[in-house]
This record gives structure tokens, C-alpha cells and sequence, in this order.
């Protein structure tokens, strides 16, 4: 066997490698397989390793680059998360109630990634249908921090963040509805990007909310992310909400001004652990020192982003999740009528943490309550859209940790939703915004735990995120 060193590897490392022969793909991959065996028993990473599958996409790969079409993704190992539907394989979203659920048709995302001859090495773990910040929430177990595996990974893409963060895989897909590709990033010391609302099709990612999804690209360096982006983007007939190249083109990438915004009040609340807020001051310092000016920006809205979010996301929830009803597909309970199939089926296919967000939708939805909650919330969110559009007429990104908190033992907030639910605070505009937000690794705690700077940008202003990320990986 090879001796790849994969810490040291990126994509366009990789891509040089293999095009000047120091190793092939069929030896990079056998190399990723190696620590995979090594150390999924324990991380709980993968649910399911493609094994069948891996010998015909190495192949293809290599044909690639002895044809001369690969491109930089070619033969590059990538781990998906679980609500990603590839042919063939099941994809459960971690729930019991899709256990047995193989994809019967490619997502957009996977079409484009096999074009380009990646291997997709297996699915991650995640929380059930996305919804967590641990990862805990999965019916197959946790997934556990590398850094210190009596932590979470974070969630709820905690499976792709360790399969990169322990070389198990390069690069890898995760989803965000509110941080779940952010966050885990934050926690694991990845690079993870929420793109804009549109930027990337949906078509054959199990829905959670639909107004809020996106799929989201994790890796060890701002320009893996970068490119892994660029091979999924795209305009898909099957996504009415994907956006052309014409209409992006439409977004001029205006020079940047050199000014990035801190939402002072915003971090002024309260709640933030004493090393992130410590480690925040010093990724402004190393800014100021690559030539960006820091200055603080006022927001009414922004502190009202959690709230809203946990009213518009339950509600999209109890209508995206009522397709499974024990009927069509998935998890079925054999019972005397047709309410008891609905009852028994997603009373036991279902995990408490989806269950509670079903109840809480279903009643935020219903009549006598639908304008009170759910229609107020559209119009705050509204409110908090606009209010960051006049933020970025004077700062070309906003600033903020990640999480207010690192990683937090396992266990630790499972049996309080709250204290769960506030690992999304910082998250949470960009999507509801539909902006685009990056998380980097900007140093670790005294007792080594990573910590990370978001980077928040206008609308399809990716590049921004790609140029600032850039800037200050040079100074960690
Ligand atoms: N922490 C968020 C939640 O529980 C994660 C949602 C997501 O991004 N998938 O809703």
C-alpha cells in the first residue's frame, strides 16, 4: 500500500498527484478506505460505506485522466450525507422511517459530481431529517468529535464534518436549513459553506424546509470549498428555485470596499463562552492586519432570527414530513384503520425530536393561530431580509463567531431543546435571508477545541466569502 500523507492533501494538490502519476486514484482511495476502517467503529462517521460501488467509480476516474477530460473533482473522495439520494443506495436522514429507502433516481447534485468522476465513498450520519446540532438525534447512533470524542460533532451534517476532519474522506456534501453544515464545520475545524438560496438545486435532497434548504460544501480549506461548490452549482428544470448563470450574471461583483460590519448589539446579548468572544476580538485583530477595516454595524432585526426561524422551519416541516404516512413508502405499522397506520407508523418511525417539530407545525399552522405566528413571522423575516440589505451598502460582509459555544459533550443539551436550539443564533439570518454565509477555522480553545469565524455576504456574493476566507486562513 501507498504512503499517502492525506493531512497534507487539498484538491489541487490531489489533482496535481494524480496527473504527475505519484499516485493513482484506485491509491488514494484504498488510502481513505485504510482510515476509514481504522477509525469509523469508533467516530461513527458513515453509516454505510459504498463498497460495491467504488471499484467502477475509481475506474471511470482513472479512464478520465488518461483520456484528458478529468477536471479538478476527478478521483477525488467524497463523503454525502445522508438526505442525499444516490441511485441504488438508501438514503434515510438518519430516520428509522426511511430505513429502508433506496434512491431511485440521482439529486442534481450527485448527477453533476459523477460527471466530473468524483468517488463518493459513502453517506454520513446526521440528525434525524436534519434537525439537531449534534447529530444525536439520528436513530443510528452518534457520531463523535475527533478532537475529543466525548463531544458532539455538531450537527446536524455531523457525519460529513468528522469523515473530512479525520481524513476519512477530502471533501464532503452536507445540508443546511439553519447551520447544519456551519456549525459541525465550526466545531470539527472544516471550512463549510451556506450558499445563496438558489445557487444550488434541491431536486433529490430529502426536504425539511423548503424555504430555508440548501446543500452545502464542506472541506479543510477555503478554495477545496470553492471548487467543490463551483462542480455543483447550476440551474436545474427540476428545482423552480435554482437560479440560471444569466440571472446570477445580473449580480455585478462590485470591487470590494474593504469594510467588514461586527453586529455589536447583536453579540452583546449575553450567552457567548469567554474563549469564543476572546477568539472573535482576535480574528478581527488578524483582519485589520490583511488591510480590512472592522466596524461595528446596528441591527433591530437580527436578534429576532432565532424565534422566527423556529416558527417558519416547523411549520415547513409538518408539510414537507407528511408524506410519510406508513402508506407510500418507508416505515410501516400494520393497524386496524387508516388513522391508526398514520399514528402508529410515525409515532414509531419518527424520533421525538421530529415528532415535536410535527406537532409544533401542525399547530402553528392551524386555524385561529396561522396569522398570529406563522404570517408575523414571514413579515419579521421580511423585516430582517431588508434590514441586512442596507447593512451591506456599507460593509461588504458581516462577522460573527460561528456558534457562541464550542463543542459540548454528548448528552449535555439532549434533554433541554432550548439549550439546543441556541447553537443556531448566529446561523440563522443568512438562511432566512437566503444569503451567503462561510464558517472558517480561526483557532481552538486552551483545551484544543475548534473554534470558528462566519463570514456573512450579500446575495450571491459567494465570492466574497471565497476572497475574505482566503485572506484569513493566511493568518491562522
Ligand atoms: N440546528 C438546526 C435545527 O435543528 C439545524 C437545521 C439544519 O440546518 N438542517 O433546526
Amino acid at each position: 500500500m501507498k504512503n499517502i500523507n492525506l493531512k497534507d492533501l487539498n484538491i489541487e494538490k490531489v489533482h496535481k498527484h494524480l496527473k504527475d502519476g505519484d499516485f493513482t486514484v484506485g491509491e488514494l482511495v484504498d488510502s481513505y478506505l485504510e482510515v476509514i476502517k481504522e477509525k469509523n467503529v469508533d467516530l461513527n462517521a458513515y453509516l454505510e460505506i459504498f463498497t460495491k460501488d467504488i471499484k467502477p467509480q475509481v475506474e471511470n476516474a482513472e479512464k478520465m485522466f488518461k483520456d484528458g477530460t478529468a477536471t479538478l473533482m476527478t478521483g477525488i473522495p467524497i463523503a454525502i450525507k445522508d438526505n442525499i439520494l444516490f441511485e441504488g443506495h438508501i438514503a434515510s436522514a438518519s430516520s428509522k422511517i426511511l430505513g429502508n429507502h433506496v434512491a431511485v433516481y440521482d439529486a442534481f447534485v450527485i448527477e453533476k459530481l459523477k460527471k466530473e468522476g468524483v468517488v463518493i465513498l459513502g453517506r454520513t450520519n446526521m440528525d434525524e431529517f436534519a434537525m439537531g446540532s449534534s447529530t444525536e438525534t439520528s436513530y443510528y447512533g452518534v457520531t463523535r468529535n475527533p478532537f475529543d470524542r466525548t463531544r458532539v460533532p455538531g450537527g446536524s451534517s455531523g457525519g460529513s464534518a468528522v469523515a473530512v476532519a479525520s481524513d476519512m474522506a477530502l471533501v464532503s456534501l452536507g445540508t443546511e436549513t439553519c447551520g447544519s453544515v456551519r456549525q459541525p464545520s465550526s466545531f470539527c475545524g472544516l471550512v463549510g459553506m451556506k450558499p445563496t438560496y438558489g445557487a444550488i438545486s434541491r431536486s433529490g435532497i430529502i426536504a425539511m424546509g423548503s424555504s430555508l434548504d440548501q446543500v452545502g460544501p464542506m472541506g479543510k480549506t477555503v478554495s477545496d470549498v470553492e471548487i467543490l461548490y463551483k462542480s455543483i452549482c447550476g440551474k436545474d428544470p427540476l428545482d423552480s428555485t435554482s437560479l440560471s448563470d444569466e440571472f446570477k450574471s445580473n449580480f455585478k461583483q462590485a470591487p470590494l470596499k474593504k469594510r467588514i460590519g461586527v453586529p455589536r448589539d447583536f453579540l452583546s446579548g449575553g450567552g457567548i463562552n469567554e474563549e469564543v468572544l476572546k477568539n472573535f476580538d482576535e480574528s478581527c485583530e488578524k483582519l485589520k492586519k490583511a488591510g480590512y477595516q472592522i466596524v461595528d454595524v446596528t441591527s433591530e432585526t437580527m436578534k429576532y432570527s432565532l424565534a422566527v426561524y423556529y416558527i417558519i422551519m416547523p411549520a415547513e416541516v409538518s408539510s414537507n414530513l407528511a408524506r410519510y404516512d406508513g402508506i407510500r413508502y418507508g416505515f410501516s405499522e400494520k393497524a386496524q384503520n387508516l388513522y391508526d397506520v398514520y399514528a402508529k407508523s410515525k409515532g414509531k418511525g419518527f424520533g421525538k425530536e421530529v415528532r415535536r417539530r410535527l406537532l409544533l407545525g401542525s399547530y402553528i399552522l392551524s386555524h385561529g393561530y396561522h396569522d398570529a405566528y406563522y404570517n408575523k413571522a414571514l413579515k419579521v423575516r421580511d423585516m430582517i431580509a431588508r434590514e441586512l440589505v442596507t447593512i451591506f451598502l456599507d460593509v461588504d460582509a458581516i462577522i460573527s463567531p460561528t456558534v457562541p459555544f464550542p463543542a459540548f459533550p454528548l448528552g449535555d443539551k439532549m434533554d433541554d431543546p432550548m439549550a439546543m436550539y441556541m447553537c443556531d443564533i448566529f446561523s440563522a439570518p443568512a438562511n432566512l435571508a437566503g444569503i451567503p454565509a462561510m464558517s472558517l477555522p480561526s483557532g481552538k480553545t486552551e483545551s484544543g477545541l475548534p473554534l470558528g469565524l462566519q463570514i456573512t455576504a450579500p446575495y450571491l456574493r459567494e465570492d466574497i466569502l471565497f476572497t475574505i476566507g482566503k485572506d484569513f486562513e493566511k493568518l491562522v
